[in-house]
């Protein structure tokens, strides 16, 4: 591996006007803008190094990418996406979000963090090791999506008609972070999500307040429904939800327990005054990883301008997001919401589930990990922080749960990368490193 790390030292600059140009295609997922340019360069740098690669669309979808390339029993699957978010508010940037400007060892753009650097960083893998070694040590797939931004609408009928693709003995998932001090987190799974609209409608139009006394207001009637799916300390009180929350083992909490997690340093960044619930930090960590969570996105009713209006609003209506653990489906958490409001008379707040990801969970043997940390300990110079799952969500349960793969989410994203905000950004250095982890990586698969 010297060589091939060497070879990523020597030539570290010219993987920086690359990733550059992948950078400057804007490739929002609700658009168009940028998202060819975006699928041509990616196909011409998996031609290049011999791929082969089919674009796939499925009804309307942005091109699916996938690439194979390599030989041997053994294979890994790498998922990816190549759209990012829109970059409003655009004058918090410091510089165009599609610049993709270096400064002070970073480089910022849209994407950089979420995810064309790590889509970025896992061609260069491949490529560099060609360069050094001749050929691969395993086979490689790269499965490349185009909509993880806006939900992955069409992932569900890709898998549906292209699973046998996607068999392998690990996927390499794309999300996470590196630490403070740079040693990566690596989970194996991800939390799954039921995004919902909350709706309560009472009246045709909205009407003058004076009939508040007898008429009531839907505001308010979503408040009560809301406030009867949670309590104070962040717990879900929804019926019959509880049993489906796996206990978490002994051995579960101990592995908890040695993750290296600065509660501070977030603390810091977000100017908390606390955390929900502030019990004790090892709680926290189990509860981040473990607990299911609903959570308001937004919430909105009646007359919200500065000046004055009595009235009753005519409706209203909040966004969810639910947070699942493994078990928990969708259409699980939307059932059982509904029992749940009927029982307690709210029949006039309609539910409708726009987006639904299920969960997954899935850790690779003890070998593999023990390898992982080997090459943890070469490229990011200490141990590796195996962490149980995302608390996020993704698209992982479609792509994996066919062929049940184990899975290790990686990224080089670091704490400050903004991912979704203003001034994203990827420090040079993990994207380096970022290389190397996953050359290494491809040699365990020998
Ligand atoms: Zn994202």
């Amino acid at each position: 591996m010297q060589d091939f790390y060497r070879y990523v030292e020597d030539h570290s600059r010219e993987y920086i006007p690359e990733l550059q140009r992948l950078l400057r295609e804007p490739s929002i997922s609700s658009n168009t803008v940028g998202i060819s340019t975006t699928v041509s360069l990616l196909e011409k740098i998996m031609r290049r190094m011999g791929c082969e690669v089919h674009q796939i669309v499925i009804q309307d979808s942005k091109p699916f990418l996938f690439a194979e390339i390599g030989e041997g029993e053994r294979s890994i699957l790498f998922y990816n996406h190549y759209d990012v978010q829109p970059v409003e508010p655009l004058n918090h940037w410091d510089s165009g979000p599609f610049m993709a400007e270096v400064k002070n060892g970073h480089i910022y753009a849209r994407g950089a963090a979420d995810n064309k650097g790590n889509l970025f960083a896992r061609l260069a893998a491949v490529e560099t090791y060609l360069k050094v070694n001749g050929r691969l040590p395993c086979r490689v797939k790269f499965l490349l999506e185009g909509e993880e931004e806006v939900g992955s609408p069409h992932i569900e009928a890709f898998v549906r008609r292209h699973a046998e693709m996607l068999n392998a003995d690990l996927c390499f998932w794309e999300s996470g972070t590196v630490n403070q001090d740079g040693r990566p987190f690596l989970s194996f799974g991800m939390k799954g999500l039921a995004y919902l609209e909350m709706r309560c409608r009472t009246l045709p139009s909205d009407i003058h307040s004076s009939w508040a006394p007898i008429i009531d207001n839907p505001a308010w009637r979503l408040l009560y429904a809301l406030s009867s799916i949670r309590d104070e300390s962040g717990e879900l009180t929804i019926d019959g939800l509880a049993d489906h929350i796996e206990t978490i083992s002994e051995e579960e909490k101990q592995r908890v327990a040695e993750i290296d997690f600065d509660f501070r340093f977030y603390r810091d960044l977000y100017k908390l005054r606390d955390f929900l619930n502030p019990s004790d930090e090892q709680l926290l960590l189990q509860r981040y990883f473990f607990s299911p969570t609903s959570n308001i996105s937004g919430i909105h009713s009646g007359y919200t301008k500065a000046e004055t209006k009595t009235v009753i609003p005519h409706e209203a209506w909040a966004n969810l997001d639910f947070r699942l653990v493994p078990h928990m489906s969708p259409e699980l958490v939307v059932g059982l919401l509904r029992s749940h409001l009927n029982r307690r008379n709210f029949h006039d707040v309609d539910l409708t589930l726009k987006c639904g990801l299920a969960p997954y969970r899935c850790q690779p043997k003890r070998e593999i990990l023990d390898n992982v940390a080997v090459a943890s300990r070469e490229v990011f110079h200490g141990e590796p922080i195996f962490v149980p799952m995302l608390a996020a969500s993704g698209p992982m349960h479609y792509v994996c749960s066919p062929h049940r793969l184990p899975v290790i989410s990686f990224s080089i994203a670091h704490p400050g990368s903004q991912i979704h905000a203003p001034n994203e950004n990827i420090r040079i250095q993990d994207l380096l490193r970022g290389i190397m982890f996953i050359g290494r990586i491809l040699e365990i698969f020998s």
